[in-house]
């Protein structure tokens, strides 16, 4: 099926052109016709499915097919609610792609940070919201945000809002919104009470399950290292001298570590990129360019910087370091493995990373396999990571989390 046959305007076919996306996922096929339809809609869906576009885009087209209203009186019109801030920025980042031909304006608010900014855009208007629970209860609370336009109310990922404890702010924000409205619930999970939130807030919703994550990344061959830091770099180089790898999408966690991974390997004789915020869109584009073209046989790249790329028969993902948030992990190593192609997923874990690797595996529901031929193998063991903890500013709840912990061995 083509987006063409799903009766989308010719803004949004442009604009998931420009993403690199040539044909929708499964979910999005089954769920975008009812969606447009005006149907409330539930899906048994996780991150990694498309399930994001799923929703998003029949939102932007309806929404878009509405009489403009000028830009001051601009109103939230759609509201999404989902568990964590990382969500939430990749759903506005995914609103901002694919609404990017039609003059919506969409935001996002979460906790952790200072809210003036997120008021000065609310009074400047948007059109559609994306928020955790905590904080736009907080702004309701203070009466700086207004919901009696909301047609539009997506709850994302559910069966983790109800893990982390956000039902009764999910109830509460809820009570706020038009009776009239079309309603989407997304959860990887059915537990009884998610069931029963359905029953009272969505109307004869239409039923969609698709395949679990754990099958979309069963197919990608995956294999850790276990690895001191200090020696990554040397690791990379071997592996890249003695195994084929005609091409790798390499993962860094931040921008210095990309520059000096990709100076290294230029070092050792590995043609390598970097790219990352830093770099001019002139450079990085070219960087790209560079690696489609099999110029460059390795690209170095942060998160966000490597969003968005789409690059056809990629065979190697390597994650110099491994993600903060493990939904990260499926968003990278599914760059490989596209349209069929069966692609090979290489994860370095120092000590500090365990806990890391411990979220990804329960997420994916893998144990990933420990590589056998490791000629570095690590030396520090594990009561170091009580003096030097994973050092990760930008998520203070996630790295409590991970402190209290207590840490298991080597497998
Ligand atoms: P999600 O499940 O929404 O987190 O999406 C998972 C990944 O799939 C994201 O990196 C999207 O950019 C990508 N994606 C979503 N829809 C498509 C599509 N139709 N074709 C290719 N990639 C897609």
């Amino acid at each position: 099926m083509s987006f063409e046959e799903l009766n989308l305007i010719a803004p949004i076919r442009d604009a998931l052109k420009a993403e690199g996306y040539t044909a929708p996922t499964e979910i999005q096929q089954q769920a975008i016709p009812p969606l447009l339809a005006g149907r409330d809609l539930v899906g048994c869906a996780q991150t990694g499915t498309g399930k994001t576009a799923a929703f998003a885009i029949p939102i932007l087209q309806k929404l878009a097919l509405e009489k403009k209203e000028p830009k001051s009186q601009r109103r939230i019109r759609a509201l999404i609610l989902t568990p964590t801030r990382e969500l939430a920025v990749q759903i506005g980042d995914s609103f901002s792609g694919y609404g990017k031909n039609l003059g919506l304006k969409n935001f996002v608010i979460y906790g952790g940070v200072g809210q003036k900014p997120q008021t000065d855009a609310l009074k400047s208007g948007i059109d559609i919201l994306v928020a955790t629970p905590g904080r736009l209860i907080d702004l309701m609370n203070q009466k700086l945000i207004n919901l009696h336009h909301v047609s539009f109310f997506v709850l994302d990922e559910a069966d983790r809002m109800l893990d982390m404890g956000m039902v009764n702010d999910v109830k509460k924000i809820i009570s706020h919104l038009p009776s009239i409205r079309q309603n989407l619930l997304f959860s990887a999970t059915m537990p009884a009470e998610i069931m029963k939130l359905i029953d009272t807030i969505l109307q004869d919703p239409v039923k969609i399950a698709v395949t679990p994550i754990s099958s979309t990344v069963e197919v990608i061959d995956q294999t850790v290292y276990y690895v001191d830091k200090k020696e990554k770099r040397k690791l990379l180089i071997h592996l890249l001298k003695e195994k084929d790898i005609p091409s790798a999408l390499v993962f860094s966690r931040t921008k210095h570590g990309a520059d000096r991974i990709a100076k290294d390997l230029v070092k050792a004789g590995v043609q390598a990129q970097a790219i990352h915020g830093d770099k001019s869109q002139g450079a990085r584009q070219l960087a790209l360019n560079n690696f489609k073209g099999r110029k460059t046989r390795v690209l170095v790249a942060t998160d966000i910087a490597a969003r968005g790329i789409d690059i056809m028969e990629l065979s190697h993902v390597v994650n110099f370091d491994l993600p903060n948030v493990p939904e990260t992990y499926v968003h990278r190593i599914g760059r490989t493995g596209r349209a069929g192609l069966g692609g090979t997923a290489i994860s370095f874990c120092d000590v500090e990373e365990k806990p890391l690797l411990k979220d990804i595996e329960k997420l994916i529901r893998i144990s990933i396999p420990v590589a056998e031929d490791n000629p570095y193998p690590p030396t520090l063991s594990e009561p170091e990571l009580v003096s030097a903890p994973v050092q990760d500013k930008a998520e203070p709840q996630k790295r409590n989390r991970r402190r209290r912990r207590p840490s298991g061995s080597y497998r």
